[in-house]
């Protein structure tokens, strides 16, 4: 696998066709890839690291009409959310992997997983919220790691 060229140390998955990951792209280049992205997309950014603007960003280009991000099969693997990561309302139409991924103030209020969630190992450092999320599909959790308080209340499980 070609590892991206944007640092020596990251192991973020290169954008398709390109030869850095979307933290490391340049801005032409991650303009080209967020502006081809359209609602229900799939999208594999396994081991990137996410700061809030860049979230924000893939968030804002995966919207509906609603308003929402809509996900279809996506992998963040090992990525890393160290900042605020907001996925209020998020739709996961598809299997959504977070498995090793690690958040510091992470919301996933609201989210809809209408199929397997995987998180996997995932580290959760200051606080997580799944406020009203949904789980209509397995939910894993195993090994994944709770440093801080998180917050499963109106959450539903299948
Ligand atoms: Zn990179």
């Amino acid at each position: 696998m070609q590892r991206c060229h944007g640092d020596p140390d990251c192991k973020g998955k290169n954008l398709p066709g390109e030869l850095s990951c979307l933290a490391h792209a340049r801005e032409a280049t991650r303009s080209r890839y967020l502006d081809a992205l359209v609602p229900g997309a799939d999208v594999n950014h396994d081991g990137t690291v996410f700061d809030d603007p860049l979230l924000t960003a893939l968030l804002r280009s995966l919207q509906d009409t609603s308003g929402r991000a809509s996900f279809g099969t996506c992998s963040f693997r090992g990525t890393q959310f160290p900042d605020g990561a907001s996925f209020e309302d998020a739709l996961f139409g598809q299997k959504a992997v977070f498995d090793g991924a690690s958040f510091g103030v992470v919301s996933f209020d609201g989210a809809a997983f209408r199929e397997d969630a995987w998180f996997e190992g995932a580290r959760f450092a200051r606080d997580a919220s799944f406020f009203g999320a949904t789980f209509a599909k397995e939910s894993q959790f195993s090994r994944a790691s709770f440093e801080c308080p998180i917050h499963f209340s109106s959450t539903s499980f299948v």
